[in-house]
């Protein structure tokens, strides 16, 4: 592995992504590099760059389709060592890009901490969720960031506060390439009744959403005052198939996907639905989902 020499203990080559995304699908990433410190984060960045590697940040997989053909640069996982660490502040809670939502959202409960419960069901690490601003029906992350640390391709980590954040429907004004970590300001509550509103919005979730088969959430942004669900809907694409892909019929924004299924099926059955949903409304549906 020349091109990471003295870095092996955090780059591996050659693997399979369809493990580490929610849709299953997809081939191998050329290299793959698991960082446990802002330095190593930076001796692998100032590395790729020497050897003009692509680089794509992965969070939870969450909101991603891989391609048949795996990835050609280098996946960079923040997942491991710092930045999974999640420590209490004065005014609320300092998470690692690579901390999990779920257990993220727990924490809060069991801390007595409210305002994170909005984020119950969303699958994802702290970085992916930051990035997407996630969120919906029950609030959006970008409510209660308090700041965030962030690092562009110059390896130079920097502090961006919420006076200069702008979030906005599934985005955010953040251009850097790597999100390290965020601080969350929260309230204080009962963990009691913060439990039971999670319980309540984690049984609305299983109600509207396919949460036990594999897929990648709304796989379309909702167009301005528009439910894309809705359109594919009224467009009789609940169960349209394209090999192991198919739309859901509890969601229609929803792709699932059977065991084998290729990327290349769900592409197409993106193409169909657009198609569909553009001749009966005149909508072109755009992309909430990256393909990489
Ligand atoms: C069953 C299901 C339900 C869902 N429901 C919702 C929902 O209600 N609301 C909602 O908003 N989303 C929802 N999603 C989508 C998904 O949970 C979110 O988009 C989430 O924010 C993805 O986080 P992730 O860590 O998995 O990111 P990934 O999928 O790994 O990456 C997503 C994007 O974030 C970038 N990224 C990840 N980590 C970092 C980092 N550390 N620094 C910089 N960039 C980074 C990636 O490069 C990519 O561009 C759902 C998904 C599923 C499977």
């Amino acid at each position: 592995m020349k091109l990471f020499d003295g870095l092996e203990a955090i780059v591996e080559e050659d693997v399979p992504m369809a493990p580490r995304t929610s849709f299953q699908i997809g081939g191998a990433a050329k290299y793959f590099i698991t960082p446990r410190t802002v330095d190593e984060l930076q001796q692998a960045v100032t590395r790729c760059r020497e050897n003009d590697l692509a680089m794509y940040v992965l969070g939870k997989g969450s909101n991603l389709l891989v391609d048949d053909a795996g990835v050609k640069g280098a996946v960079i996982h923040l997942g491991q060592g710092e930045f999974a660490d999640v420590t209490m502040t004065e005014t609320g809670i300092r998470a690692g890009a690579g901390a999990d939502m779920g257990r993220l959202v727990l924490r809060c409960v069991r801390e007595g901490l409210s305002g994170m419960e909005g984020l119950t069901g969303i699958p994802g690490t702290v970085g992916g969720c930051v990035r997407m601003n996630a969120g919906g029906a029950f609030g959006d992350i970008g409510n209660i960031v308090e700041n965030v640390v962030v690092m562009g391709l110059d390896a130079q980590p920097f502090t961006r506060f919420r006076t200069d954040l702008a979030f906005a429907y599934r985005t955010t004004n953040i251009a850097s390439k790597f999100i390290l970590g965020a601080e969350f300001r929260l309230g204080h509550d009962d963990p009691h009744r913060i439990l039971k509103q999670v319980k309540q919005i984690w049984i609305y979730k299983k109600n509207t959403q396919p949460l036990n088969y594999r897929n990648a959430g709304c796989v379309f942004r909702n167009p301005r005052g528009l439910s894309a669900g809705a359109l594919i809907d009224r467009a009789g694409l609940k169960g349209k198939r394209v090999g192991g892909a198919f739309v859901s019929d509890k969601h229609a924004n929803f792709i699932l996907a059977d065991p084998g299924t290729k990327a290349a099926d769900v592409l197409k059955l993106i193409n169909v639905i657009r198609e569909a949903v553009y001749k009966q409304a005149e909508v072109y549906l755009e992309l909430e989902l990256e393909v990489w």
